[in-house]
């Protein structure tokens, strides 16, 4: 397949292209279709903003739809009739019906610009800067996300000193001892341990960049509780294990804990549109209007699709529990790998959130995902060495499709631990 224009004029920027080269040209459900009309599985699902799978006929549905009607599409942050029914759609199927109430900031529709706002709204309400944020974790490039941010190389990318977030070590990164809560608990209340008091605790319950480490709902339960006993407003970053991926909506549900603020995008939208939000518990909402703006915050077509969505997907629990019996179906497939090879690999994550990392080989991750895309499965990495195999297919997946993309990972693995 002919890439030579995409070498020859896109900056040296580009990196899924590197991973998959091929040029796609249509999509369905979790497939890919490739210009010479070869079929991928997909479980990547545009990292995880695709969790309805790609094209899904009821969004396309209702966005042809507002289309044709020509609905508005560019909105600023204007009133729309397409704004009020997602806000409405989301109080009425998220919000109200888990007891919790959030006002809704529609910031630039990346994740990172999300990032920025809640963590410029933290340090405006506490009147302090530093920002706890923890290792492995991720939280977009701009550069307040990537302060914030752990991975090295995105980091030295960023070519200016990063200020005013310090790193503290996530649940079972010193191994499973280790209590980092302890750690974390003794920094903040050590008056000499260096560790400015927090603007912001900022988390994902379950890392994906980082290498898919979920946390435990002790641990999440324990950070919220030194938060809030010490009016540290704690930030959930849900950007990538949000709307469902997790198996609940948001992926501190399981945990009982209520954020301050709770970031979401990636697959808010339901349809792989731009839309960012974060939720803001209604005291912390000190915002001068206009004090965080942007042209793109009122993506009308990501408000049509995120409606349609959550009408989908959302209504009742049907849909959540698929997602936990596709994850459980997942998770024992993985661990039948694991425990032919108990010394080599583990499995990760949560719900449809899944990881198989090696603890003794780096590349295992880029071995694995090279050898599925050439047998027609596209699968990332993650973690700090790309040693983990990231699964992310879409929440829509039948059964039949998931089998078969992990009896291809299966093959995989056998073969990047022949080749290691
Ligand atoms: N936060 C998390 C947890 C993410 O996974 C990502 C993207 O992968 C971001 C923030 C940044 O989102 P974006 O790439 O849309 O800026």
């Amino acid at each position: 397949m002919d890439l030579s224009v995409f070498e020859e004029w896109e900056s040296e920027v580009r990196g899924y292209i590197r991973s998959f080269p091929v040029a796609f040209d249509t999509a369905h459900g979790s497939f890919l279709v490739a210009e010479d009309g070869a079929e991928y599985l997909d479980f990547f699902a545009g990292a995880g903003t695709l969790n309805y799978g790609h094209n899904n006929p009821q969004l396309k549905t209702a966005l042809l739809d507002y289309l044709g009607r020509d609905g508005i599409v560019h909105g600023l942050d204007l009133a729309t009739t397409a704004k009020r029914e997602f806000i409405e759609t989301f109080r009425d199927l998220v919000l109200e019906p888990r007891g919790l109430r959030y006002k809704l900031q529609f910031t630039g529709p990346t994740g990172a610009n999300a990032a920025e706002a809640a963590i410029k709204l933290a340090r405006q309400v506490t009147g302090r800067t530093n920002v706890i944020a923890f290792t492995h974790g991720y939280h977009g490039l701009s550069l307040g996300a990537l302060a914030a941010t752990a991975a090295r190389k995105y980091r030295l990318a960023g070519a200016v000193p990063l200020a005013g977030v310090t790193f503290l070590p996530y649940e079972g990164y010193y191994g499973p001892d280790v209590d980092t809560i302890a750690m974390l608990e003794k920094q903040l209340d050590d008056p000499s341990s260096g560790l400015d008091l927090p603007a912001a605790v900022i988390v994902e319950c379950i890392q994906g960049e980082g290498g898919v480490n979920a946390a435990s709902p002790e641990w999440l339960r324990a950070v919220a509780r030194l938060a809030a006993d010490r009016n540290i407003p704690l930030i959930v970053d849900d950007i990538q294990a949000g709307c469902g991926r997790s198996g609940d909506f948001f992926s501190f549900e399981e945990s009982g804990i209520r954020p301050d603020l709770v970031l979401l995008s990636k697959s808010l939208s339901g349809y792989g549109l731009p839309m960012a939000i974060v939720l803001i518990r209604p005291e912390l909402d000190v915002w001068a209007p206009g004090g965080h703006t942007g042209t793109f915050r009122g993506n009308n077509l990501g408000f049509v699709g995120a409606t349609a969505a959550l009408r989908s997907y959302w209504s009742d629990a049907v849909f959540s529990a698929e997602v936990r019996r596709k994850g459980e179906l997942l998770r024992e497939r993985l661990a039948a790998i694991v425990a032919r090879h108990p010394a080599e690999l583990e499995v990760r994550g949560r719900g449809l959130f899944r990881g198989l990392a090696s603890t003794v080989d780096p590349e295992f991750g880029a071995r694995v995902s090279r050898w599925s895309f050439a047998h027609g499965l596209v699968v990332e990495t993650a973690g700090a060495y790309d040693e983990v195999v990231k699964f992310l297919p879409a929440l829509t997946i039948d059964d039949a499709d998931l089998l078969r993309g992990v009896d291809l990972v299966e093959q995989a693995v056998e073969a990047a631990l022949v080749s290691a």
